[in-house]
């Protein structure tokens, strides 16, 4: 039985050091499908009303960091609509039932986020269906190993842009006709940001627009009274390494060379979103928090 994150514990051995096996999945991975699985929260993570009657939507919701996210906003007392490719259908009817389990709304919105319609649609959805929207988490992201830049097709480059960064511009736009004074937008980086590996060129770089994006719209929503924020994960076992984000190979060392020693896992994630989303960082603008097992970064 996992312990939940208020307890006093060693954050080297909270989690065990995992050496997944080489295996594969279709783009996008389902966490059911994952070997081994996740800590997305379910059993542990204890809530403290920081985010009472808040309504929120995340991108990515169904599995991964989104997924203990999503749990994480509802055991702290939010309603939660979940956005995720059709596909993922299984994971997301998963993290629905945690959800109303926890006593709150999940609203499952499917559809693909390349589509501007929909990008557009899912947030008037949302906010239909939660009575309103005041947080905003954009989480959803596609990453595609490459090795050599000859083989990193035109499409991929633009597919990975179209998800990763140009989604949460047109998200975040729509999102503006919703969101009153108080409201939030956290934006899912990565560490890939200042720190690329050479095999995710076209990754990274929407990784480094997302952390700059994330400054210049805090910036200009601030006086708005709403507030812009990213996070930064370092390397996390959620279905993205599986569904070729990573080369097969780096697949049993990953997360071992962080300072802690262990990948982590979706839940170390959560209470980050929850600070950033919460009114109690009401000074913190524009900012990303790094969440990487302790390797350093600007
Ligand atoms: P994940 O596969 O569980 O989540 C990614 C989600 O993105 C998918 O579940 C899917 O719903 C969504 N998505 C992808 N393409 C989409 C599309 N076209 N339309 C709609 N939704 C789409 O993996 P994760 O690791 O939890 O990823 C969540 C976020 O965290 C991503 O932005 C990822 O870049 C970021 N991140 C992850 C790590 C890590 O090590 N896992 C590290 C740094 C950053
Ligand atoms: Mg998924």
């Amino acid at each position: 039985m996992a312990t939940d994150q208020l307890t006093f514990q060693n954050p080297v051995e909270r989690f065990p050091e995992i050496t997944p096996p080489k295996q594969d999945q279709a783009e996008p991975g389902l966490d059911a499908e994952l070997v081994p699985q996740t800590d997305r929260g379910e059993h542990s993570y204890r809530g403290t009303g920081r985010l009472q009657g808040r309504r929120a939507l995340i991108t990515g919701a169904d599995s991964g960091i989104g997924a203990a996210v999503a749990i994480a906003f509802a055991r702290e007392g939010a309603d939660v609509a979940l956005s995720y490719l059709p596909a993922e259908e299984e994971d997301a009817q998963y993290i629905s039932r945690v959800i109303e389990e926890s006593g709150r709304t999940a609203l499952l919105l499917p559809g693909d986020l390349a589509d501007a319609e929909y990008c557009s649609a899912v947030v008037d959805e949302a906010a239909a269906g939660l009575g309103g929207l005041d947080a905003l988490v954009n989480n959803a992201g596609r990453q595609i190993s490459v090795e050599q830049v000859e083989d990193l097709d035109d499409e991929q480059w633009a597919s990975t842009f179209e998800v990763n960064i140009r989604a949460i511009y047109r998200v975040s736009k729509a999102a503006l006709r919703h969101l009153e004074p108080g409201a939030t937008i956290v934006n899912s980086t990565s560490i890939q940001a200042y720190n690329p590996s050479p095999h995710l060129l076209d990754y990274a770089s929407t990784k480094a627009a997302i952390n700059n994006f994330t400054k210049g719209l805090g910036q200009q929503l601030a006086p708005r009274g709403i507030r812009v924020n990213a996070v930064a994960p370092g390397p996390i076992w959620t279905p993205l390494q599986v569904s070729d984000g990573q080369p097969k190979d780096a697949l049993p060392d990953f997360g071992k060379n962080t300072p802690l020693g262990r990948a982590g896992q979706p839940t170390e994630l959560a209470p980050a979103y929850v600070f950033l989303t919460s009114p109690e960082s009401s000074y913190v603008i524009g900012e990303t928090l790094n969440v990487n097992g302790g390797t350093p970064s600007p």
